[in-house]
């Protein structure tokens, strides 16, 4: 990501230098994420935990509120958020609790949000990005969602309470950031374990993963300033623009334009890619925080919290070492390859069947990667091709034995991607196998020669290169069909150059 540059600022480094005052400006970041957890039901009733059903319809008395009903927590739930902390390597406290975030808001039916205040499940933990820094995170709560308003309808505000008692956790950095290209890869890094763990979808365009920034900047060597909070950013790029937004409105606010900043809240607009002021932070009074009397303690015994890291698949990033280590894959490949787990996992199995790690490598992420995102297939995930990884074993075989050459493999590979027929029917079927009978082969080159006395002589008086054009010759006249590296060594044998 580059550095942007913004009028009235030069930058080094981290800091920002105001060109009218000379100061030196250096922004303190921390964030805070809610990711849904992928669990069948919510988190305190039995209610479906699913994006876009029709609104309302996966409700019932206890997560619309009603008196009387009572919050029996979800185990699934609980065990997600533990592997979550397991795997950023926080600590999972023995006991915590449930608290009640006392707000009132229409999409809050019980008028208070079911939480943990001050003894939450998880603290501890750390997350290092590309550049090297490593994001601290004072904690991980666990706690419900909210409803969802609906401000679209004209004068009035639709509810739907769907999403009401959808399990979150909310993972907190310590302000360890200073600048927004560490804070997207942080998202990223953090976005990348949910999926891999299956803790979370993480989706943003859904809302299954949300940031809240927290931001303020100050000279120097002088002590912090006020923070202020970007709420419900929902994608990193936005992220990213909001935060490069705040900073030099902040820095320009304290040098005397407009009034200095306060402690608040507020909104960031993509379109005009700037911030405004949605409300006053509210102290953690106003919230009058007291413990869940309808919930006992959340207790995690040893044996369940190592229950918990057993059922941890092996993280992205310990992937990517050992496929540079083990499978010789440039740091690039790995990364393209470690970037969803299904992927990895296809290409693990495809690499292990043929025993070519390289080839199945390449094949993923230039062929059927790309494909996945071309409209022509109707999968958009790897899992969902009928394409498997023995069918990808078995094509790179078919090439390595010479029986198919590379233009002929990609046509197997797409109908494969399409049919989920197997690559040596399709080779018959399309016509594809090379000929490998000395007799053709030596009866194309032998017409490939003719008339081409110039570039003869160039073969001929060292300028190996130029079989090609010959090369490309018998290509043309055996459809695709000669074996190259035969045709090569035939070639050459004929103009009576050896290699
Ligand atoms: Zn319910």
């Amino acid at each position: 990501m580059s550095v942007s540059q913004v009028a009235g600022f030069r930058r080094e480094g981290t800091e920002w230098i105001s060109e009218s005052s000379g100061t030196r400006w250096i922004p303190v970041i921390g964030l805070e994420v809610h990711a849904q957890l992928r669990t069948m039901t919510k988190l305190f009733c039995g209610c479906a935990n699913r994006f876009g059903a029709s609104p309302n319809s996966l409700t019932c008395s206890v997560c619309t509120g009603q008196p009387g009903t009572l919050p029996v927590l979800n185990c699934d739930a609980l065990e997600l958020a533990v592997r979550a902390a397991l795997a950023i390597g926080a600590e999972v406290a023995p006991t915590s609790k449930f608290d009640r975030k006392n707000y009132f808001y229409c999409d809050v039916p019980k008028n208070y949000q079911i939480t943990q205040y001050d003894m939450p499940y998880c603290s501890g933990g750390s997350i290092t990005v590309p550049s090297g820094r490593t994001v601290r995170l004072n904690r991980i709560h666990m706690e419900e969602d909210a409803g969802k308003s609906v401000h679209d309808q004209g004068d009035s505000t639709l509810v739907d309470l769907n999403r009401a008692g959808v399990p979150l956790i909310e993972s907190v950095t310590e302000a360890d950031l200073d600048n927004a290209e560490d804070a997207a890869a942080y998202l990223s890094a953090l976005r990348e374990i949910l999926i891999y763990t299956g803790v979370s979808n993480a989706d943003m365009e859904k809302g299954e993963m949300r940031c809240d920034v927290n931001i303020s900047v100050h000279p120097v060597g002088a002590p912090w300033r006020t923070k202020v909070e970007i709420k419900n950013l929902n994608s990193i790029s936005n992220v990213v623009a909001s935060i490069e937004h705040e900073i030099p409105r902040q820095i320009a606010a304290w040098e005397g334009v407009g009034p200095d900043p306060v402690q608040e809240t507020r909104l960031f607009d993509a379109e005009k890619g700037t911030t405004r002021t949605m409300r006053s932070k509210e102290g953690e009074a106003d919230y009058r925080y007291f413990p869940d009397p309808d919930l006992p303690p959340l207790t995690a015994s040893p044996a369940f919290i190592e229950e918990q890291r057993a059922a941890l698949p092996e993280l992205p990033g310990a992937r990517r070492a050992r496929y540079q280590a083990e499978m010789g894959l440039s740091a690039y490949d790995a990364g393209v390859l470690t970037a969803a787990r299904d992927v990895a996992d296809f290409f693990e199995a495809a690499a292990r069947l043929s025993g070519r790690p390289k080839e199945a490598a390449n094949w993923i992420s230039n062929e059927i990667l790309r494909a996945l995102s071309d409209d022509e297939y109707e999968a958009q995930l790897i899992d969902e091709l009928p394409l498997k990884p023995f069918d990808l074993a078995d094509l790179i075989g078919l090439v390595d034995k010479g029986t198919l050459h590379m233009s002929g493999a990609r046509q197997v590979l797409r109908q494969m991607m399409k049919s989920g027929k197997a690559a040596g029917e399709l080779v018959i079927e399309l016509g594809l196998e090379q000929v490998q009978d000395d007799e053709q082969l030596e009866a194309w080159c032998a017409e490939a020669l003719v008339g081409r006395e110039a570039v003869i002589e160039q073969v001929r008086g060292g300028k190996t290169k130029a079989v090609g054009s010959l090369m490309g010759a018998v290509m043309q006249a055996s459809a695709g069909k000669a074996n190259p590296q035969k045709v090569r060594e035939i070639l050459l044998r004929l103009i009576g150059t050896a290699e």
